[in-house]
């Protein structure tokens, strides 16, 4: 029996800030807290966004942090026939379906909605939901759609997933953004039709994330309440494909001193930026509040 598994999972499309510094160290002390181990992830999938420069200074990051992690890393751009051999399984199975709309004819569809009176769903970041039509569309116009060469996306018939996945819950450590902790039930009906697969990106985060997490034989993820939402959907696709449920502990954002969100400018909260300001290791971790948020965790 091996003792609990973290990780801490950047993506490599910029550089690290106080919120990543906080999310690292949460992981990492509660790892070794625990007895446990830690592991980073690089979450290099999307090929357009992922930068090898930017990879190589989460690690300088991170190390001046102080954090050490187990080796070999395990980067996703590495393991993309994984990824693709799930995204087979679930459309064998029927759960997914190829749509053509683009973003500006889905952006058209969802105007035509609210001016025709209807509030067109959001999901929980706000975006418009993908209206869905296409989940109909017959086989042979499908085929022929497909043999023409024509951009697609993968998406999930949630109605049928959810259908076949019963009642979903997690685990939560930590507090979502209403507060919610203990056993949450999980609602991945809120974000619609999910895309799981493109083809830029051989398949989405939440596939990715899901199966990764699982492999690695992560059983506890600590991150972000930015993401405390997506947790259905991965609730959901764990179910889908078998995999086990790990707990989760999803952690304030690190705010600006003004109480808003951290800006995209690094000049005031970039770990670069500030480490060669001259600011200290034991300074980031007074401003980000560290050693208290894991003084309040009982071990
Ligand atoms: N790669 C994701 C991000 O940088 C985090 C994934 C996760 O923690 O589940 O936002």
């Amino acid at each position: 029996m091996t003792g609990p598994v973290f990780r801490f999972a950047p993506s490599p499309n910029g550089r690290l800030h106080l919120g990543h510094a906080f999310s690292a160290l949460l992981n990492f002390e509660l790892a070794r807290r625990a007895g446990g181990r830690f592991l980073l992830r690089i979450e290099d999938i999307d090929p357009a966004r992922s930068r090898p420069e930017y990879e190589q200074a989460i690690r300088e990051d991170l190390a001046w942090l102080g954090l050490e992690w187990e080796l070999p890393v395990h980067r996703q751009s590495e393991h993309l026939d994984f990824y693709r051999e799930a995204l087979e399984a679930l459309a064998d199975r029927g759960l997914l379906y190829p749509a053509f709309l683009s973003r500006r004819e889905i952006d058209e569809r969802v105007r035509r909605i609210e001016t025709s009176g209807t509030p067109a769903p959001h999901d929980p970041d706000g975006s418009p939901l993908y209206p869905g039509e296409e989940r109909t569309m017959p086989g042979a116009k499908r085929l022929a759609l497909m043999e023409e060469g024509r951009p697609f996306t993968w998406r999930l018939d949630m109605a049928k997933a959810t259908a076949l996945a019963g009642a979903l819950d997690w685990r939560e450590l930590g507090e979502g953004t209403a507060g919610e902790r203990g056993t949450v039930a999980a609602r991945p009906e809120m974000w619609g039709d999910v895309v799981l697969g493109r083809r830029d990106a051989p398949v989405s985060y939440h596939l990715a994330v899901v199966l990764d997490d699982a492999a690695q034989g992560v059983t506890d993820i600590v991150r972000g309440q930015d993401l405390f939402h997506a947790t259905s959907v991965h609730r959901l696709l764990q179910v889908l494909l078998g995999l086990p449920a790990p707990s989760y502990r999803h952690h304030r954002l690190i705010l600006d001193e003004d109480g808003k969100k951290l800006s995209k400018s690094l000049a005031s909260t970039g770990l670069a930026e500030l480490r060669a300001a001259g600011v200290s290791v034991p300074e980031i971790r007074r401003r980000i509040g560290i050693d208290a948020a894991l003084a309040a965790i009982p071990s």
